[in-house]
């Protein structure tokens, strides 16, 4: 059978694809969570690989023809074990929130207890929200950060440790500036008796390019996605000790999945690999020093950042001190206009819903794949600002719109068709 002829291409979709590529390659990207993957990881995330059935692990298949799929998959868990200092790894999560739902149905029971962050302080979905299965299936009871320094409080958390019992304790955060350090939450749990998770979903690429302390030695698991620092296709991966590697494998699949995305398989090895290389440390140290100088450039245009700035990829900015009427939700749109993409975000202790906000998300990590350093962060912060207090008047707007054009036609990401 012939595939379809160039006269029946889906023109359709190809076509928006298209736009999409040009809206990623004219505009800022400061998503947090987000970054721009190399032409290799796409690659293999397009490759024949994508035909493949491989319900199983490497050597205990389902389906025949898979040496060459056992090749890959053993190739990645090797890599990721090495880039972390692991014991054991699980690559086939489909995603960040895939692979701690599988944590919590091979480590716990439903109705036990876990603490974690609160969502409003910084906390994931899938850390105990009344909508996610996780707050459904398990008594997930919240920290909050400090009400003064907006940071992580460990004689709270270890309170609350001992006055709830949890079974289970999940660092790691979605919208938290601030190193984690790992031993503080392995000391709380070994006092309870707990065990300890850690969600390294947002940092997974600073840990290995040696920007952010790695918790591998002393978390019984930690997840992560592949998409955001680590730089990698979307996806998740576990890491956990020999202890739990039978239990963690066996909640995966058949647990809580079908057959495994072998191509984002290959795509997550082809991602270690690259984080492996000695510029990948080059990229995490420079995204920290690119969200810093963003930062002390957002201060310096009147934005209050919570937790007084960041050390890591991202920052949350509290946007009532530069005008207390502007919410991050009308922030986010009229910054979209201007080719600024971010999105809005609780502050800690906000007034506002989270469907409105009172600040704004901002990550470096795709302007940094991009090649920016500091001097751009502070230009970005001119139009962020310029855009805000300019925000009813479209010819303004407009104008900030060229000049991020012509600012990211400068680093250009995919100069080809990718
Ligand atoms: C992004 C994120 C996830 C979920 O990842 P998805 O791939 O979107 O499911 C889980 N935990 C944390 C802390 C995250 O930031």
């Amino acid at each position: 059978m012939p595939w379809p002829s160039e006269t029946q291409r889906d023109t359709e979709v190809f076509g928006l694809i298209d736009k999409e590529r040009e809206r990623q390659n004219t505009g800022l990207q400061l998503i947090a969570s987000e970054n721009f993957t190399s032409p290799d990881v796409m690659e293999a995330t397009g490759s024949v690989l994508t035909n493949k059935y491989a319900e199983g692990y490497p050597g205990k298949r389902y389906y025949g023809g898979n040496a060459v799929v056992d090749d890959i998959e053993a190739l990645a868990i090797e890599r990721v074990k090495k880039l972390f200092g692991a014991e054991h790894a699980n690559v086939q999560p489909h995603s960040g929130a895939s692979a701690n739902m599988a944590v919590y149905l091979g480590l716990i029971k439903p109705g036990d207890t876990v603490l974690g962050l609160s969502l409003d302080h910084g906390g994931h979905l899938t850390h105990g929200s009344p909508v996610n299965a996780s707050g459904i299936l398990y008594n997930f009871q919240s920290f909050r950060v400090g009400a003064t320094d907006e940071r992580l409080d460990f004689d709270q958390i270890r309170d609350l440790a001992i006055k709830h019992k949890p079974k289970m304790i999940v660092a790691g955060t979605t919208s938290y500036p601030r190193r984690l350090e790992p031993q503080p939450f392995r000391a709380i749990a070994d006092e309870v008796g707990a065990l300890m998770m850690f969600d390294i979903a947002h940092i997974a690429g600073l840990v290995a390019g040696g920007a952010h302390p790695n918790p591998v030695p002393y978390a019984d698991v930690v997840t992560f996605t592949t998409h955001k620092t680590l730089r990698g296709p979307r996806g998740g991966c576990i890491l956990t000790t020999a202890a739990h590697a039978a239990a963690i494998d066996k909640a995966v699949f058949p647990g809580s999945q079908g057959g495994p995305l072998e191509h984002a398989v290959a795509a997550k090895a082809v991602a270690f690999h690259e984080a492996m290389q000695p510029s990948f440390k080059d990229y995490a140290q420079q995204i920290v020093k690119n969200a810093s100088a963003l930062a002390e450039a957002l201060s310096k245009q009147g934005f209050r950042l919570v937790s007084g700035g960041t050390d890591t990829h991202m920052m949350v900015v509290d946007l009532q001190p530069f005008d207390a009427e502007l919410t991050g939700k009308e922030s986010q749109l009229v910054l979209d206009e201007a080719g600024i993409t971010l999105n809005k975000n609780n502050i800690p202790n906000d007034p506002r819903s989270p469907f409105v906000t009172s600040g704004v998300r901002i990550g470096t990590p795709a302007v940094t794949t991009q090649g920016m350093k500091e001097p751009e962060m502070a230009l970005i912060a001119e139009y962020i600002a310029t855009t805000l207090r300019n925000r009813n008047n479209p010819a303004a707007v407009a104008e900030v719109r060229a000049k991020v054009a012509a600012l990211c036609a400068k680093f250009p990401v995919y100069p080809k068709r990718a």
